[in-house]
């Protein structure tokens, strides 16, 4: 049989070397014997017996293991035609949950909202969803709940100042549910907090509803970023709002975004929010601007969302990040095929207020609606197909490519390729590690 040698990188220090496989997304605990065999291999097609040969040449007797069988049980040396073959998979999209935004109107108007800002600029009117297309919407996704428990992600602008619409959708689920059509969703909603009351507080009891709060990382970005219809402060409210759905029993998630000109001083301010809310789960939103996809370099990013994770892991508070998609993908071993994918082909799908779907986050929806059957539809550059990176990444944003007229976002490209050279320097980091751990394997 012809055999030859995965697309590999080696990290770790040359007496303890990690070996990464971008096809199968495996690390590996290697010796150095491994390292030298596979340098020996790489770019030739060869035979096992030609195999023997080399392994015997190259690995002389520093090592008592056997180097070749090793590489082959973990897949680093494996038949010629598949290595073709191995980026070739189905692109359907398989959906696990509905971002729905009920409305774009808000209580707020903070001014990076990436929902309404591009709306305002168009002085174009904020949209809510009637009862009739809630109605409609609800009675379409059960089909997607048949098998699995699908996400349901109430979102606006404010979508609590909609409560009827989100009680309706949800009474039709519970009904479907009932009568065996669908797995009973997992509910959640999107709030900045600002008018949570005790009639909120009930409904949100009611259904289960786990709750999302946005609150930026200290009082002054959070007053610049997030204020009133008339332009006033809004921290104390909100605060106010968050404790009063912990009082509660809610256990609200907290959603914070690292903002342009905040790079300055950002841990140490992360650091005394975990202390004055002391959530149990957050979420650090990746830093959208509206022409370019992250403000910050891809480096500056990854090390921002490191000290973040550590900083959170020692209170033992989960975070979610740009780095979750990447972890999710080496823990279960799923190739991400799309950046819009959350593994493998998963993707939770944005829905506007007249119903329509779309990939993306709904600034863009008229750009990027979706069709049927769903495909993922990724515009690979040239460079994607050589990049160790790809499939954590999985491919460009065809946003930025619209926007922007180029095939690769710098950053985006610089903060993927960056991960795993910061994956295994913290191994043992991060949360989704423990099951992918089992992927690392020793020799
Ligand atoms: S990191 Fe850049 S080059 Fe690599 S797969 Fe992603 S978009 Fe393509």
């Amino acid at each position: 049989m012809r055999l030859a040698v995965a697309k590999y990188s080696v990290y770790g220090s040359k007496q303890a070397p990690l070996i990464w496989c971008a096809d199968t997304l495996r690390l590996f605990r290697a010796h150095p014997s491994h390292v030298d065999l596979l340098a020996e291999l790489a770019d030739r097609v060869f035979t096992e017996k030609d195999l023997k040969r080399f392994s015997r040449r190259t690995v002389g007797n520093n090592f008592d293991g056997d180097v070749h069988r090793d590489l082959i049980a973990w897949g680093l040396i494996m038949p010629a035609a598949p290595l073709e073959l191995a980026r070739d998979q189905s692109e359907r999209a398989e959906i696990v949950g509905f971002r729905i935004v009920v409305t774009e109107q808000c209580n707020l108007s903070c001014p990076a909202c990436f929902s309404t800002t591009a709306l305002r600029l168009a002085k174009k009117p904020l949209r809510t969803m009637s009862l009739e297309t809630v109605e409609k919407l609800a009675r379409e996704i059960v089909q997607y709940g048949r098998h699995r428990t699908v996400a349901m992600q109430f979102f606006g602008g404010e979508p609590l100042l909609y409560l009827d619409r989100i009680d309706r959708a949800i009474a039709i689920w519970n009904e479907a549910a009932e009568r065996q059509e669908m797995c009973p969703p997992s509910l959640s909603v999107t709030t900045n907090g600002y008018a949570i009351n005790a009639r909120i507080i009930s409904f949100l009891k009611k259904y289960s509803i786990e709750v999302g709060v946005s609150i930026e990382v200290d009082e002054n970005a959070h007053n610049f970023n997030r204020r009133s219809l008339t332009g006033l402060s809004t921290y104390s409210e909100v605060s106010a709002g968050y404790r009063a759905l912990s009082a509660a029993g809610l256990q609200p998630h907290i959603l914070l975004t690292p903002y342009p000109g905040q790079e300055e001083g950002f841990v140490r301010k992360f650091e005394l929010f975990l202390d004055r809310f002391q959530p149990t789960s957050l979420t650090i939103n990746t830093p959208f601007e509206m022409d370019t996809l992250a403000w910050l370099s891809g480096s500056g990013h990854l090390a921002l969302l490191l000290k973040c994770h550590r900083l959170a892991q020692e209170l033992q508070i989960s975070v979610d990040s740009a780095l979750t998609p990447c972890l999710a993908a080496i823990g279960h071993r799923r190739r991400r095929l799309s950046p819009h994918a959350t593994l493998g082909g998963d993707i939770m799908v944005s829905v506007d207020p007249e119903g329509h779907f779309s990939f993306s986050t709904h600034k863009w929806d008229s750009m990027f609606r979706l069709s049927t059957p769903l495909t993922l539809e990724t515009q690979w550059a040239a460079e994607c197909l050589s990049c160790e990176a790809r499939y954590l990444c999985g491919g460009p944003n065809k946003e930025f490519q619209a926007l922007s007229g180029k095939t690769l976002d710098q950053a985006k490209c610089d903060f993927h390729q960056g991960f795993l050279p910061l994956l295994v320097e913290n191994l043992g980091l991060f949360e989704e590690l423990p099951s992918s751990s089992d992927d690392i394997e020793a020799y």
